[in-house]
C-alpha cells in the first residue's frame, strides 16, 4: 500500500474527515485490520487564512510546498491537498515536489462526467467561485460550465464556511439558507450541486438536494485510496 501525504489543517475539521475517510474506505477494501498509511501535515489555519485574506498567495505556496518537501522526505508516495481553495496556489505544490498530485477539480469533474451532469451549481468559499484556478480547470480542462451563485450568495456561502464550519459549528438555519441558494440555482437550470469545499458535507448531503451531490472531500479521499492500493496485489 502506497502512503498518502495529506497537506491540512484547512481547516482540520473537514481534515478529519478525510482521516476517517481514508481509513474506512482502505478497511472495505483491504478487509481485516488493514487501514490506510497516512502521513499528516496539518497547518494552524489562523496562520494561512491571514495570508489568504491579505492575499499573499504566494507566501501561503511558499508554505504549500515546505510541507510538501516535509511529507516527501517524511516518504510520502502522493499529495493530496485537503482543501479546494488553496488549490489556487497548486503549483506551488506540484512544483516543490516530483510526487503525484491529486487535482481536487480533476477527480471532482471525473465525478460529474460519470454522473452525467453538464450544469453544477459550485459552492465553494470566494477564493474558490470568483477566481478562475478551479471554474477555469473546470471548463478547460473538463469542459464542465459551473453555476455560481449571486453575489449575496456567494458572501452567505464563504461566511457559513469561515464563521461557523471552520469552526466546527453547523446550524440548522445555515443549512435553510443553502438550500435555498440550491433551490434557486435548479431553477436556473442547475442539475448538479458541487460541494466545492471540504467543510460543506459538514452540513449538506445528497438528502438536501433533489439533484446529484458532488462532495469534493469524498470524492478526493476515494481517489487517494484508489492510488494508495492500485499497485498489483493491492495491500
Ligand atoms: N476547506 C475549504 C475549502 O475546501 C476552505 C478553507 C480554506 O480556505 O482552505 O476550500
Amino acid at each position: 500500500m502506497r502512503t498518502i501525504g495529506l497537506i491540512g489543517g484547512m481547516s482540520w475539521e473537514s481534515t478529519a474527515i478525510y482521516y476517517r475517510l481514508v481509513n474506512e474506505r482502505v478497511r472495505a477494501r483491504a478487509g481485516g485490520l488493514h487501514s490506510a498509511r497516512v502521513l499528516l501535515w496539518s497547518f494552524d489555519f489562523d496562520d494561512v487564512a491571514a495570508l489568504q485574506a491579505q492575499g499573499d498567495w504566494r507566501g501561503a505556496g511558499a508554505l504549500l510546498g515546505e510541507a510538501a518537501r516535509g511529507l516527501e522526505k517524511a516518504g510520502a508516495d502522493l499529495i493530496v491537498l485537503c482543501t479546494n481553495t488553496m488549490h489556487k496556489v497548486a503549483d506551488a505544490i506540484t512544483g516543490a515536489v516530483p510526487l503525484p498530485f491529486l487535482h481536487l477539480a480533476d477527480v471532482t469533474a471525473r465525478a460529474i462526467k460519470t454522473a452525467g451532469c453538464r450544469k453544477p451549481l459550485l459552492l465553494a468559499t470566494r477564493y474558490t467561485m470568483e477566481d478562475d484556478f478551479y471554474v477555469g480547470r473546470l471548463r478547460a480542462g473538463h469542459g464542465i460550465e459551473t453555476m455560481v451563485p449571486d453575489e449575496d450568495a456567494r458572501g452567505i456561502v464563504h461566511t457559513i464556511i469561515y464563521d461557523e464550519l471552520c469552526r466546527g459549528v453547523v446550524r440548522d438555519e445555515s443549512r435553510q439558507a443553502l438550500r435555498a441558494i440550491i433551490a434557486k440555482a435548479q431553477t436556473q437550470g442547475a442539475d448538479g450541486v458541487i460541494l466545492g469545499c471540504t467543510e460543506l458535507g459538514m452540513i449538506l448531503s445528497q438528502d438536501d438536494c433533489d439533484v446529484p451531490v458532488f462532495d469534493t472531500t469524498q470524492i478526493h479521499a476515494d481517489a487517494a485510496v484508489d492510488f494508495a492500493l492500485m499497485r498489483a496485489g493491492g495491500v
